[in-house]
């Protein structure tokens, strides 16, 4: 069975005119009806908007979806928040009756996984990478209390830690459709998943890939660079990015993320010859990507922080 794919004719309008960078245009996630996209047969992903989690959108800025199989469905990512899950499971239970099995959680950034505790009546297996219960353990609660002063405590969720740990690779059926997961090693963050799909040549990247909003580095800007290097020789012809547009040509489409991380860790790295405090560094290092990205100046400042740290010390 399908997923009906209503992407309404505003969306449509508006994905064409912008899609990236224009806040005036982007979509308020809950004045629109929940809608996926099948991006590839059997694989439905809803747009996040390119915003970070406030009131209006309720946490829904990240790409979240399902994949369905002959015998049952699983979920990648659940949501920003239990009322995006909560969506997001009703939205599958219209597509398909089959059960759902298995809840991906990609990392541990909350517009991801924050919508897991809507599916725990469907007793899934969660799946994490293994350095993901740490990660939630030093992190889960201050998320929580984040995402709760924005959305209020009970659409905002609780923590839910997996119940199957991926160290290296794991494969899952759902019927007639076997799902490669992989365990990363440290890159956007240090517990980053993806998800192949070899039946029909898609990668679920989730924040591995960025598309037109800007990256968000929480991990390893070196090691980053080398699994998405790795990444674009998976034999996937098509990815689902965490954030932009539901399905981009693979590999061309790592090229704008490729750039920027490239010049994030050559220009960090002149900083650094040149002897610049990090306040500095943050004033002058990737500044020819300003433009390029929606959300540049929340996150890019961070990100030049971020690099500066790993690289100091090379
Ligand atoms: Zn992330």
């Amino acid at each position: 069975m399908r997923a009906p794919v209503l992407l309404s004719r505003r969306q449509a309008v508006l994905g064409a005119l912008c899609g990236c960078c224009c806040p005036v245009l982007s979509r308020a996630a809950t004045s629109e009806p929940f809608t996926t996209d099948e991006v590839a047969p059997g694989i439905y992903i809803r747009r996040g908007v390119d915003e970070d989690a406030s009131p209006a959108n309720e946490g829904a800025i990240a790409n979240i979806g399902f994949i369905v199989g002959r015998e049952a469905v699983a979920v990648m990512d659940p949501g920003g928040s239990l009322i995006d899950g909560e969506r997001l499971r009703a939205h599958i239970r219209q597509a398909t009756k089959l059960p759902i099995r298995y809840v991906v959680l990609s990392h541990a950034h909350p517009d991801h996984i924050f919508g897991a505790g809507a599916f725990e009546q469907d007793r899934p297996t969660f799946i994490g990478h293994a350095r993901l219960p740490k990660a939630l353990a030093v992190r889960g609660d201050y998320y929580r209390k984040r995402l709760a002063a924005i959305v209020g405590a009970q659409r905002a969720g609780t923590v839910v830690v997996p119940t199957e740990l991926v160290q290296t690779r794991k494969e899952i059926n759902l019927g007639s459709r076997a799902l490669e997961i992989t365990a990363h090693p440290i890159a956007h963050t240090n517990n980053d998943l993806s998800v192949l799909d070899r039946s029909t040549g898609t990668l679920l990247a989730s924040d591995l890939l960025f598309v037109r909003r800007v990256p968000s580095l929480d991990g390893s800007l070196t090691g980053w660079i080398e699994e998405l290097t790795r990444l674009k020789s998976s034999p996937a012809r098509r990815a689902v990015p965490g954030h932009g547009p539901t399905g981009v040509d693979w590999p061309s489409a790592a090229a704008d993320l490729e750039r920027y991380l490239g010049t994030l860790l050559r220009e960090t790295r002149d900083a650094l010859r040149k002897g610049l405090q990090i306040e500095e560094a943050v004033n002058v290092v990737g500044q020819s990507e300003r433009g390029k990205w929606a959300l540049f100046d929340d996150y890019h400042g961070r990100n030049v922080t971020q690099a500066f740290k790993e690289l100091e010390w090379e």
